[in-house]
């Protein structure tokens, strides 16, 4: 029997305000244990949240950016387990009104455009970390992350295999980081993911049992983890076992999963409203002001690059990862007309020489502009191609423009017909034996002679022009 995966995530993103998301501790990753802890955090009593109105304004955020439906009026409620590094006994979180509800995601797989259905984005707020001292044989409990505003992003389990997952969280980490309500760092675990898993016959609607991975902080920990899953419940269903609905966690080491708990359903954490904060309410005027102030998003700009620019997807794909990368090119284009020459030397010249140095694109040595008239004095025929990288070389180290450079090392394409045919009549008859086996259809000879007008000029004529013009005055000697 055939069996088709199903796959839903849960991501956790965790936002870049400054303040936690019910009090004013800092927010900020880090810190000594228990630097950012105030009496909200401790959950001490009598201690009350007030809502961070900069976290609500990145949900709306993130809501509009994948067309979902702001809830108008929504509401906190408290989510009851017991755990050391949760204070209060109970998480806050959003139940049955969450702030974002029937939204999407789409992205590429190749040349597949694939639109992956939300159920909901919610606001909550994460734990702090317990830390296991196997030297003091303690366990210890760190409280700076604890309050910090989370926005749970919950997919349908429209997912299909591993390697989409895996393109869906990155696509998901792409729009925060467009946003700007999160840096997207999975290392620090900005960006965490659940991801529920199961199995059906190919053919049936009903969907099959499925399991939890829990805290996949890696995209190739969330393909692992899932092509595991998949194997695993494969075996099960073969041998005609039923798969047992559980939470697991994933040992990277040994490239496995283990059950962590048995699944627990949401009454196991009575839910309810949070009497302490009143509902959150978004008036029309409020979306509104938030959706002007969105950037353009990497649909958009996919879009726009395909059919304006008339790039191919893959290359729209590679320049729009990252927000900072499409901007500067777009500047370049601005700057030469030339959006497929820009597209070049952006994603090879300019990716390549900034990963080999280890630099981030807004600290690019060349500017957008500076590498826009490189290429137009390529396009000019100021340039040849080989002249123009070594110029962008010398540009990347120093900094300079691209017309000091040329100026400083005496750069000059010669694309005058004149100069050229000049220096081409002179090896013609600084070499007699080759012009006549040239002339007389030895057409290798042709590559002999541009090569030794490119050596005369020192590689500085145009060599189309060389090309063209060597045939013309061949013609002519023939005839
Ligand atoms: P719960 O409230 O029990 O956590 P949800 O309906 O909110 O369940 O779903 C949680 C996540 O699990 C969602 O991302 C959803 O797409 C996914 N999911 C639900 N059922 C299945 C299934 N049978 N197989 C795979 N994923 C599923
Ligand atoms: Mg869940």
């Amino acid at each position: 029997m055939e069996f088709e995966t199903v796959i839903g995530l849960e991501v956790h993103v965790q936002l870049s305000t400054n303040s936690k998301m019910f009090c004013n501790a800092s927010a900020a990753y880090g810190g000594e244990p228990n630097e950012y802890i105030d009496p909200v955090t401790l959950g001490l009593p009598g201690a009350l949240p007030v809502a961070n109105k900069r976290a609500v304004e990145f949900a709306i955020m993130l809501g509009l950016a994948t067309n979902s439906e702001i809830r108008r009026f929504n509401r906190f409620a408290r989510k009851h387990y017991f755990y050391p590094d949760l204070p209060k006994g109970y998480q806050i979180s959003q139940f049955d009104e969450p702030i974002c509800e029937r939204g999407s995601v789409e992205f590429y797989m190749g040349e597949t455009k694939r639109t992956i259905g939300l159920k909901r984005i919610h606001m909550e707020e994460d734990a702090g970390k317990n830390i296991h001292d196997s030297r003091t044989q303690a366990s210890l409990v760190d409280l700076n992350r604890a309050g910090v505003p989370l926005l749970e992003v919950v997919s349908e389990p429209e997912l299909r295999s591993p390697a989409e997952a895996a393109a869906y969280l990155r696509s998901v980490r792409q729009l925060v980081r467009y946003l700007g309500v999160s840096d997207g760092n999975m290392e620090e675990g900005s960006l965490r993911c659940d991801a529920n898993i199961s199995l059906r016959p190919v053919g049936q609607l009903k969907f099959g049992t499925r399991t939890e991975i829990k805290n996949l902080n890696s995209f190739k920990f969330v393909e692992r983890a899932l092509e595991y899953e998949v194997a695993r419940q494969m075996a099960l269903l073969k041998n005609g076992q039923e798969i047992t609905q559980e939470t697991l966690l994933f040992d990277s080491v040994s490239g496995t999963t283990r059950p962590m708990r048995s699944k627990e359903e949401s009454a196991d954490y009575r839910y309810f409203p949070d009497p302490d904060l009143p509902p959150v309410v978004v008036e029309e005027s409020w979306v509104r002001e938030v959706e002007s102030t969105l950037p353009k998003l990497p649909s958009k700009w996919i879009h726009d690059l395909v059919s304006e620019y008339g790039l191919s997807l893959y290359d729209a794909t590679v320049l729009t990862g990252e927000k900072a990368a499409v901007e500067f090119f777009n500047e370049v284009v601005a700057a030469c007309s030339n959006a497929k020459a820009a597209c070049n030397w952006v994603t090879s010249e300019l990716f390549g020489s900034l990963n080999k140095e280890g630099l981030e694109i807004e600290k690019s040595p060349i500017s957008a502009k500076a590498l826009g008239e490189l290429i137009s004095m390529v396009d000019s025929d100021a340039l040849s191609g080989k002249m123009a990288k070594s110029v962008f070389e010398e540009m990347f180290s120093t900094g300079k423009d691209a017309a000091t450079v040329v100026a400083e090392k005496g750069l000059k394409q010669i694309s005058d017909d004149d100069s050229i045919l000049a220096i081409i009549k002179r090896e013609f008859d600084a070499n007699p034996k080759q012009l006549a086996g040239y002339l007389g259809g030895n057409e290798r000879l042709h590559g002999f002679f541009v090569g030794q007008v490119m050596k005369a000029t020192e590689g500085a004529a145009n060599p189309k022009k060389v090309n063209d013009l060597i045939k013309q005055e061949a013609e002519r000697r023939k005839g």
